[in-house]
């Protein structure tokens, strides 16, 4: 049986001969392995589809268990993210993230969008790529079921105003009053706000973004059981905002 989808490839690994395993996102089938043939020959016409990054529609034989790649159009690479650290790390951040958050063969459409808006963000504009980032990993979260809550004070609903606290295990801040939880900073909910697209108060974000990346990373990791390493090599590179 054959299967034309658009896909994200998130992984290549070495397998039989000259051949590679794909770990594919897809939005109808969440993430799924595709068999790629021969593409460790140099002159394969097919070694585009094996990098990381490529979005591209690719046709899949699907037999058994297995799906084997046939063929592939290349829509983007995402070449420019190699040329900066930065981004280039980010984009890292979004295909492991998909890699780890997405169940195979189950639609998973609107994380599928953000992580190529992500990717295209971060390779042609001049948007903050932390910012981007942010953005991509709170949806991430809120599609694998563990969304966190920046409506106000989980406890009370009242509007936090200073000294928010974080709850790792619900997801939610809560007010100083309230309490519980672990101390956050008012710029780490101010930066989570904004790149939710919640109103924020600017003069409150300052400093907030690599706490709001360390904060995203440890809850993630929690949730996961996995260490997202590329996103501790981004938080080294940022140095100082
Ligand atoms: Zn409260």
């Amino acid at each position: 049986m054959e299967h034309t989808l658009d896909a994200l490839v998130l992984g290549a690994a070495d397998y039989k001969d000259d051949d590679k395993l794909l770990t594919l996102f897809t939005a109808e089938r969440g993430v799924l392995r595709a068999r790629i043939r021969g593409v460790k020959k140099p002159k394969a016409k097919l070694g585009f589809a094996a990098q990381p990054f490529t979005f591209a529609e690719f046709v899949l034989v699907e037999k058994g268990e297995y799906y084997t790649v046939k063929s592939a159009y290349l829509y983007d690479g995402f070449y420019n993210l190699r040329s900066d650290v930065v981004k280039f790390y980010a984009g890292s951040v979004v295909l492991a993230v998909a890699k780890e958050t997405v169940p195979e063969n189950e639609e998973f459409r609107p994380l599928f969008i953000a992580a190529v808006q992500a990717l295209k963000e971060l390779c042609y504009t001049d948007a903050d790529p932390l910012e981007t980032l942010i953005g991509y990993l709170l949806l991430a979260a809120g599609e694998s079921g563990y969304s966190i809550d920046l409506s106000g004070c989980g406890s009370c609903g009242g509007e936090i105003k200073e000294a928010p606290h974080f709850d790792f295990g619900t997801g939610c801040f809560t007010c100083s009053e309230c309490g519980g939880g672990s101390r956050a900073s008012e710029s780490t909910y101010h930066v989570l706000r904004k790149c939710s697209g919640l109103t924020y108060d600017e003069g409150k974000t300052q400093g907030g973004k690599k706490r709001a990346l360390r904060l995203m990373k440890v809850f993630l990791g929690e949730k996961t059981e996995t260490e997202f390493p590329a996103l501790g090599e981004l938080l080294q590179l940022c140095g100082d905002e």
